[in-house]
């Protein structure tokens, strides 16, 4: 059977290292973004120059009636879908509890968590061998957030990534006997845009000190640990998290 991957936010950062790596091994891409078409499309025309295949696919992750849309793109596209990673995901500047407003939760919470959500039923929709389909993998992206807390300055961010760690524990029972595994890696300080804005460089530079391995890791050291969890080596792995971080 093809391998058909679809990588949310998959123009950018830790996405985008996945798409790429994930086009080398065979896999056809599509490489979901929600605003930057021309980020998208450099990644969809890296893999074809290689001789991969790849299609560059606009949907906002929050939005049911995007996701409904991109899931149908993508069969009619690439053909049956085998894997997802969901790794489309948001951070906003570092503030205190205090300062937190129900907006900036939803926003944080639409993507990260609701986002996470659809994309999953929308695969299980497609993968699952209850419902005639061929089984597959899905890897949600987490952080190490989502056990250290982020105090002070991201906690409504920790949070929804402790959700989606529960979604990965939930939904890897809910589905493990129809042909679905579903993992979580748990990045922790990764070197993507994500940090470029703000006082993050400085922030960057202290929590890089301040890992074991004594520096922030690329994205593509994260990207072979979700390439491992969706292939078959990992056939047995189900529900499991993986911590991508450098010993932190
Ligand atoms: P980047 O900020 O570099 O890229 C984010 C990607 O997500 C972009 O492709 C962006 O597309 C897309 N995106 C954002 N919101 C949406 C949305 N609503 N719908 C569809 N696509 C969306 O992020 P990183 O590569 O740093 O992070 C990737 C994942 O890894 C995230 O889930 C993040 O929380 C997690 N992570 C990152 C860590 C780090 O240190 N960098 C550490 C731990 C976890 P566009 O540009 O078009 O908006």
């Amino acid at each position: 059977m093809d391998q058909v991957v679809l990588v949310t936010g998959g123009s950018r950062g830790i996405g985008a290292a996945t798409a790429l790596l994930a086009a080398r091994q065979g896999y056809a891409v599509a490489v979901n973004y929600r605003q930057d078409a021309a980020a998208a499309q450099a990644v969809v025309t890296a893999i074809e120059a290689s001789g991969g295949r790849a299609i560059a696919i606009q949907a906002d992750v929050s939005s049911e009636v995007d996701v409904e849309r991109m899931f149908r793109e993508v069969a009619r596209q690439l053909g049956t879908l085998t894997a997802l990673v969901n790794n489309a995901g948001i951070l906003e500047q570092q503030t205190r509890v205090e300062h937190l407003d129900a907006a900036r939760l939803r926003r944080i919470f639409d993507t990260n968590v609701i986002g996470s959500f659809l994309c999953a039923r929308e695969a299980v929709r497609c993968m699952s061998t209850r419902r005639g389909g061929q089984g597959g993998a899905i890897v949600n992206v987490s952080s190490r957030a989502a056990v250290l807390g982020s105090a002070g300055e991201y906690v409504d961010y920790a949070a929804s990534k402790g959700a989606v760690d529960t979604l990965t524990v939930g939904l890897a029972h809910e589905v493990a006997g129809e042909g679905i595994r579903v993992n979580s890696v748990r990045p922790g300080l990764i070197t993507t845009d994500m940090h470029a804005s703000g006082g993050e460089p400085e922030r960057v530079a202290r929590l890089s000190a301040g890992v074991p391995m004594g520096r922030g890791g690329e994205p593509e050291e994260v990207a072979r640990a979700i390439l491992w969890l969706l292939s078959e080596e990992a056939s047995y792995t189900t529900g499991a998290i993986l911590d991508v971080s450098g010993g932190r």
